[in-house]
């Protein structure tokens, strides 16, 4: 920990001593909200792969695509976890362009987002925006803020968007979407994207990981089966799963530099009831 950046308030702590997950992927999308420390290894990653800032922005542009598809199925309440540093449009802001009065419940568990939350709370007036600070796993405390927005008697688009990568099993990854998707009304929609080894040959994959692990962070690219178990008892809608660009690429532009790269990554959105 860095005393410098050690605030009064100790859930506000940035700790700038190692990489984490939301200042990295702000890194690699070109934002400032990161450290040195993140950029080291995200500077490793990248000598590595040169194209993982591309694969970043294809999995930002998937969740304006699916915000956007659900927003089109009439949904008006999304409750997104692991949201991320605030980066434009935000998932508020591509479901309000739809429905200016959409609901929108943000939740992440890194004292930098909690930091800039300010920029995601600024919403539509007929619409609302709240944020949570709290890890994915605690599930009760997350609902029950959620609430106070929410109204889980009305279908909710959870989103959990390139997240569970950071959770392994034996860390409650299955056990915590399990108990957000029992809370969801029928006509709700699960939205997920997840790194995979799937696409890359495995040397590939399984550097990355290292690199991930040695910086001290949990990666855990699952296979399309297990992100497949994430889904269960729910109905995917078409495409199904598939690799996070060939997710309705019709509904948002390719990103810059995207043609011929491969995200890496699965995604689906699937129905409840
Ligand atoms: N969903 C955004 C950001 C993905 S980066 C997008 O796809 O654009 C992954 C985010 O998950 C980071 O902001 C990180 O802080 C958050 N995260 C990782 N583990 C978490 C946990 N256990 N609880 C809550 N958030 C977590």
């Amino acid at each position: 920990m860095d005393q410098q950046d050690a605030g009064v308030d100790a859930p506000l702590r940035i700790d700038t001593g190692k990489p984490h997950p939301a200042r990295m992927y702000d890194w690699f999308l070109g934002g400032k909200d990161n450290y040195p420390v993140d950029e080291e290894l995200g500077r490793q990653l990248v000598s590595f792969a040169p194209v993982i800032p591309v694969m970043a922005r294809m999995n930002r542009a998937f969740m304006h695509r699916a915000t956007r598809w659900v927003a089109g199925r009439g949904v008006r309440q999304f409750l997104d976890i692991g949201t991320g540093i605030p980066t434009e449009p935000n998932l508020h802001q591509v479901a309000q362009e739809v429905a200016p009065e959409a609901r929108v419940v943000y939740c992440d568990n890194d004292p930098i987002v909690l930091a800039h939350a300010g920029a995601l709370l600024r919403g539509t007036p007929e619409g609302a925006v709240d944020y949570v600070q709290a890890d994915a796993r605690d599930t009760a405390a997350i609902l029950e803020r959620a609430r106070g927005t929410l109204d889980f008697d009305r279908p909710v688009a959870l989103s959990l968007i390139a997240l569970l990568h950071f959770i392994g099993d034996e860390d409650g990854a299955y056990e915590l979407v399990e108990g957000l998707k029992r809370e969801l009304a029928p006509g709700s929609f699960l939205i997920m994207s997840h790194l995979t080894p799937d696409f890359h040959p495995e040397e590939a994959s399984q550097k990355v990981v290292d690199l991930y692990r040695a910086g001290g962070l949990t990666m855990d690219m699952r296979s399309r089966d297990r992100f497949a178990r994430f889904f269960d008892g729910l109905g995917p809608v078409a495409p199904g799963i598939v690799a996070a660009e060939d997710w309705h690429p019709e509904l948002g532009e390719p990103v810059p530099g995207q043609e011929g790269v491969l995200s890496g990554a699965y995604a689906a959105v699937a129905r409840k009831g």
